[in-house]
């Protein structure tokens, strides 16, 4: 074997798996990812000139300038300077402002696998009404949709992530726990979905489903994408998660779907992992 196809499978082989929906607390990571927080920070090409613009281009921007905080010790990378876009990039790499909240969250009006009303049922206004014609559109196609849990404030990702701290330590528990400001669901963009009898919510078995094949074909005509795509784990850093449902608006997401590619993709951003 030579050097580098060796590189490439040590490359491979560190990849850093994680789901993004840890808070359901539903499954486990598919492998334990050990320097998921050591790798060096680099800059992001193509998102540190762009402006943001409610309407979404082929040049969006939902991270523009980014700036490094000084704390590598949490593993965050860069903050996004613009966390209000519906285009923002959250990942392992790109955090939200620390305590950020959104000023617009509200109760989507759609059934949920649970009755109440709680903070995870919020998502931002627009996502929201683009939800509840998502799940309309899909009652019409005979689909029954139920949500499972959207917004996560940081004070609660703080605390789940603090909680497996505890247990199993900093490091061990970034491996299958997104560090607070970097869990796409702080946003209140995402959602994750399932059918309404709840089975096999933000779980494995949920792939498959004609849930999620309504879902993997239909999302993108109310807006949302399938955040982490199956073969794409190498750039979201996330294994498949047919579940996870991100808004991105109508014509970001019909572009994402039909090329097949990831948000990160979209916006030009470095795949996580490297
Ligand atoms: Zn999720």
């Amino acid at each position: 074997m030579n050097k580098s196809s060796l590189t490439v499978l040590l490359l491979a082989s560190s990849l850093a798996l994680f789901t993004g929906c840890e808070g359901s607390n539903s499954h486990p990571p598919v492998k334990p990812a050990d320097n998921a927080a050591t790798g060096t920070p680099s800059p992001a090409p193509g998102q540190s000139t762009a402006t943001a613009s409610p309407t979404p281009s082929t040049t969006p921007a939902g991270n523009n300038t980014a700036k490094t905080p000084d704390s590598g010790k949490s593993g965050a990378n860069q903050v996004v300077a613009e966390p209000n876009s519906t285009m923002v990039l959250v990942n392992k790499q790109f955090a939200l402002p620390e305590k950020y909240e959104p000023s617009d969250l509200v109760y989507p009006d759609v059934p949920f696998t649970f009755k109440e009303k709680i903070e995870k049922r919020k998502m931002r206004k627009e996502a929201a009404a683009a939800l509840e014609k998502l799940f309309a559109g899909a009652k019409k196609d005979g689909i029954s949709l139920a949500g499972v849990s959207a917004y996560r404030s940081n004070a609660t990702q703080k605390s789940i992530f603090n909680n497996y701290v505890k247990n199993d330590g900093e490091e061990k528990a970034k491996t299958y726990s997104a560090v607070p400001g970097h869990s796409e669901h702080e946003t209140g963009l995402a959602i994750d979905v399932s059918g309404s009898d709840g089975k096999c919510a933000a779980q494995d078995c949920f792939g498959g489903t004609k849930e999620a094949e309504w879902l993997a074909k239909h999302s993108a005509e109310y807006g949302f994408i399938i955040r982490y795509l199956k073969g794409k784990e190498s750039i979201t850093g996330y294994q498949y998660e047919p579940w996870h449902i991100r808004y991105v608006g109508t014509q970001a997401a019909k572009e994402i779907a039909s090329k097949g590619i990831t948000l990160e993709e979209y916006l030009n951003a470095v795949p996580v992992t490297k």
